[in-house]
């Protein structure tokens, strides 16, 4: 494909997703077809000649688009926001056209640069204490993701908490991460992959009114490991989690992992985005203790995946951990001591430019327009936290601080099930569910940018149809 076509068939690609984004809202969201219905629409093989990209176009249109779950869809509520925009797109365009390896400061000068500078960005833009900038000790770096986050925390953790002994010795005894009984999945991943064994991470309860981590149980945790000879090496505390976007207390947890010198990681995947608007930066108070901190932008900040915002306060200590250097990675610009080389932040060499469509991103919204993206989906959470409250028949399951609105019928665990098949069977919304203390409970995140009033007025209208129809049944 030489420039000139390249230029005639982008053209056509980019009408195609357009074209995708406005008729979004007509398609059912979530794919209505079996297993294996792609695979069997896919010829054995590749054609033995070259095709235009107008016949992968039509197979987009024919095979790929009607069985895609459609985050970007108005209607979809489930899990956690992961959206796209069009500067994000175009910025990842940018990135896949430059085809940089951004491993080193000197493989890709422009694209180090720009990331730390971003970073910056976003650590002002979210108001995080002045230790994570990169023009004091700390400094930022995008990760693949949130769990990705937590695995490098995790290691770092290590090396401190063996006082660099981890480095050469490995796991040379049992070390233990805490987090809350909320605490995300990726946590026991990262301490499983970091070699700290099947009792590796320590569930601290949580109080069951918040869902938040009760300190006192997080100190209790601490002693009795230390007193039984097992080193305590990473906190991560959650602001937001993902049953119910419920807040650990960071300043009491804090002053804990002070105490004994265990590293503390805030995992805000999804709730960072909150604090780009002051009145919600509440959220954060305390994160003057964490060693380090992450949100996902590719959550509910515009930004498509993959794109997690990592920082560290310290990132000797991060460097210390990760590094290796083989003879064919030297080069004058790393021995000076003037550069990042971003392989030392993350576990890959390789890095793609993420950074641009970052950049795109904020220069397109501005702080204005990415402060309304987030308050238009708290005011819609709340719009359909009010349709909850004002009937009966339905119940909050927990308090709704962001855009997740967590609910069920005043009935058992199996009404609710349907109610939630009866809903996502329609095709015009989708919700997902989760269990809060122990009880099946419907969960409705906002996120997409296409979301207005009327979808998330015809989401309640649909589970209020379907609740009338169960509870007569
Ligand atoms: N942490 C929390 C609190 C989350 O809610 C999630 C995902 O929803 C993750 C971590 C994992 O995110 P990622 O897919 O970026 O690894």
């Amino acid at each position: 494909m030489d420039p000139e076509e390249f230029r005639r068939a982008g053209y056509a690609v980019v009408d195609w997703i357009a074209d995708y984004w406005t008729t979004l809202g007509q398609r059912p969201v979530t794919s209505q077809d079996p297993p294996g219905a792609v695979a069997a629409a896919l010829p054995a093989g590749p054609t033995e000649r070259g095709e235009p990209v107008e016949a992968v176009l039509a197979d987009l249109d024919s095979v790929i688009a009607p069985r895609l779950t459609h985050w970007q869809h108005p209607g979809f509520f489930g899990y956690f926001p992961a959206n796209t925009s069009g500067p994000s797109v175009l910025g990842d365009l940018v990135s896949s056209g430059l085809g940089v390896q951004g491993m080193l400061w000197a493989t890709g000068p422009a694209c180090t640069e720009l990331e730390t500078v971003m970073l910056d960005w976003l650590a002002g833009l979210l108001d995080l204490p002045e230790r994570f900038r990169s023009t004091g000790r700390g400094g930022g770096v995008i990760q693949d993701s949130a769990s990705s986050a937590t695995l490098v925390a995790t290691l770092a953790a290590l090396h401190r908490a063996s006082k660099g002994r981890w480095r050469v010795d490995g796991i040379d005894r049992r070390y233990r991460a805490y987090t809350s009984t909320q605490g995300h999945s990726s946590i026991e991943k990262a301490a499983r992959i970091a070699g700290l064994g099947a009792d590796g991470v320590r569930a601290v309860e949580v109080d069951p009114r918040t869902q938040a981590m009760r300190p006192e149980a997080l100190r209790t945790a601490i002693e009795a490991d230390r007193a039984a000879g097992v080193t305590p090496a990473i906190v991560v505390a959650t602001i937001g989690t993902t049953s119910t976007t419920a807040v650990d207390p960071l300043p009491e947890i804090g002053a804990i992992c002070a105490e004994y010198g265990v590293w503390l990681h805030v995992d805000a995947a999804y709730a960072g985005a909150a604090a780009v608007c002051p009145e919600l930066r509440w959220s954060h108070a305390g994160l003057e203790h964490a060693d380090s901190y992450c949100f996902d932008p590719h959550k509910w900040l515009l930004t498509g995946f993959d794109c997690d915002a990592f920082w560290v306060a310290d990132r000797g200590e991060l460097i210390e951990a990760l590094t290796v250097m083989p003879e064919f990675l030297r080069n004058a610009a790393t021995e000076s001591g003037a550069v990042l080389d971003y392989r030392d932040w993350q576990v890959p060499l390789g890095r793609r430019f993420r950074a641009l469509k970052l950049w795109f991103v904020l220069r397109w919204y501005g702080v204005e327009g990415l402060r309304a993206h987030i308050r238009t989906g708290v005011a819609l959470a709340d719009r359909f936290a009010e349709r909850i409250e004002a009937d009966d028949r339905f119940e909050l399951a927990a308090a709704h601080p962001f855009s997740l609105v967590c609910f069920r019928l005043r009935a058992g665990d199996e009404p609710n099930a349907e109610l939630l098949r009866r809903v996502n069977d329609t095709g015009r919304v989708h919700l997902t569910h989760t269990r809060v203390e122990g009880r099946y409970t419907l969960r409705l995140a906002v996120g997409s940018p296409l979301t207005t009033e009327k979808q998330v007025d015809e989401a309640w209208d649909l589970l209020s149809a379907a609740a009338e129809g169960l509870l007569a049944g």
